[in-house]
């Protein structure tokens, strides 16, 4: 009996130990409270950017690049429960989990966005395409892109394809337990 609590409790701590090895910094920055909002445009010198960004938020939030689809960060979104997303640049709020779905497309998708004041799009002719481009409204950043009439159950029919780095995730908090010894 002794000799299986042991066997238990060691299996536990190897659960916890593996857990931590992905210790390594998710792809999407998550916080616990919320980064204050931006008042006024956002404006860096690309080397301040470069200082404050990791190289693949760089790349996509000021190149406009895009992330490996079905890769980390998309799991990471996949398992995220309810919480607002926020510019991973300037922390300007963009986007909740209330509007985010599964559209299987290998990037997080919104219907909508949670802060419309905070999201511009423009047309963007790359790829020999048109397509629009989803940007941060207060600082510019590159989001990805938005596109509509696919066919989606949602209220919009708008599928906002987003990088996951170039957000910061701040998980909504539990609503406060009543204390136990509460008569
Ligand atoms: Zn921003």
């Amino acid at each position: 009996m002794k000799r299986s609590l042991r066997w238990f409790n060691g299996s536990g701590m190897l659960l916890i130990l593996a857990g931590c090895q992905a210790g390594d910094p998710l792809p999407m920055e998550t916080t616990p409270n919320p980064p204050p909002q931006p008042t006024y445009t956002v404006t860096r010198t690309e080397a301040e950017w470069r200082q404050q960004l990791t190289p693949e938020q760089y790349r996509v939030l000021r190149q406009a690049g895009t992330e490996r689809p079905f890769g980390e960060v998309y799991e990471q979104f996949k398992q995220q429960g309810g919480g607002t997303y926020y510019c991973a640049g300037c922390g300007a709020e963009l986007f909740s989990s209330q509007e985010k779905f599964d559209s299987h497309c290998g990037w997080p998708s919104f219907y909508d966005p949670s802060n419309a004041r905070n999201v511009k799009t423009r047309d963007d002719f790359s790829l020999g395409q048109v397509r629009t481009e989803v940007l941060c409204a207060k600082c510019g950043g590159h989001l990805g892109h938005v596109f509509k009439g696919e066919g989606f159950d949602t209220p919009t029919d708008l599928r906002y394809c987003i990088n996951g780095v170039a957000l910061k995730f701040v998980p909504a908090k539990p609503s406060p337990a009543r204390p136990a010894s509460e008569p």
